[in-house]
């Protein structure tokens, strides 16, 4: 059973890295900003709640977070463990999961802020099936389509200027000491996010001592 948290901030590629990990090693991928952005646009009581604060880039209440992460672990679908993404975003919600859940290791993706700018603004997301792409990086086959179901490529509702200068130093405010509070306990491990994907993911491999990263042909 592995259990791991992946921190960093946005356009660091968690997604991404998390997907990678997990697919490879049988671990449940949890993203808790994927499971809010669901409840929105299923319109759902709970979407109702966090949209707006959503939008403005601002946190969600702990309590509600908490329950959503609760929640979802309870569902016991994560035979051989989970990587959990944008989770815990600050120290209450650090400690809540500290008490709760026993971890192998945090994965801080570490990128400066220019490059953060530089990769957020170029995101986009299928309207039809959640997949990310990035116009640097990851740019689709057709322009502004998806390759996997041919949905509209949107911008985040939050990938704004505006909001990103505000997740920027949210993140700095309340991240910097969850990842001091983890490396305290001897779990956290940075990675420089600047290098490509599989350079990335190979790292987090062999610093966490996983079976090495073959990226498929
Ligand atoms: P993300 O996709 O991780 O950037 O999350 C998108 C949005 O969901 C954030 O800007 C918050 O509004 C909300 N959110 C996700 N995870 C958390 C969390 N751990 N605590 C509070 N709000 C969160």
């Amino acid at each position: 059973m592995r259990k791991y948290v992946i921190m960093g901030v946005q356009g660091s590629g968690k997604g991404t890295q998390s997907a990678l990990l997990a697919a490879d090693l049988d671990l449940v991928d949890i993203s808790v900003g994927d499971i809010f952005r669901w409840h929105v646009k299923s319109h759902t009581k709970l979407g109702a709640q966090v949209r707006r604060v959503m939008a403005r880039g601002e946190l969600v209440g702990d309590d509600l977070v908490e329950a959503v992460v609760r929640d979802r672990l309870q569902q016991h679908d994560w035979n051989y463990g989970f990587v959990i993404d944008g989770f815990p975003r600050n120290r209450r919600q650090a400690e809540f999961f500290l008490e709760s859940y026993d971890i192998d290791g945090v994965i801080h993706l570490d990128l400066p802020d220019k490059e953060v700018w530089r990769r957020v603004l170029a995101r986009r997301l299928c309207s039809g099936c959640g997949m990310d792409y990035n116009l640097i990086a990851h740019r689709p086959e057709t322009d502004g389509r998806c390759d996997v179901c041919g949905g509209e490529l949107v911008t985040r509702e939050d990938d704004t200027p505006e909001a990103l200068t505000r997740r920027l130093a949210e993140y700095h405010d309340k991240i910097d000491p969850v990842i001091d509070l983890f490396r305290g306990k001897e779990y956290v491990i940075t990675v420089d996010a600047r290098a490509d994907r599989a350079t990335v993911q190979r790292e987090i491999r062999e610093r966490l001592g996983l079976p090495a990263y073959t990226p498929a042909a």
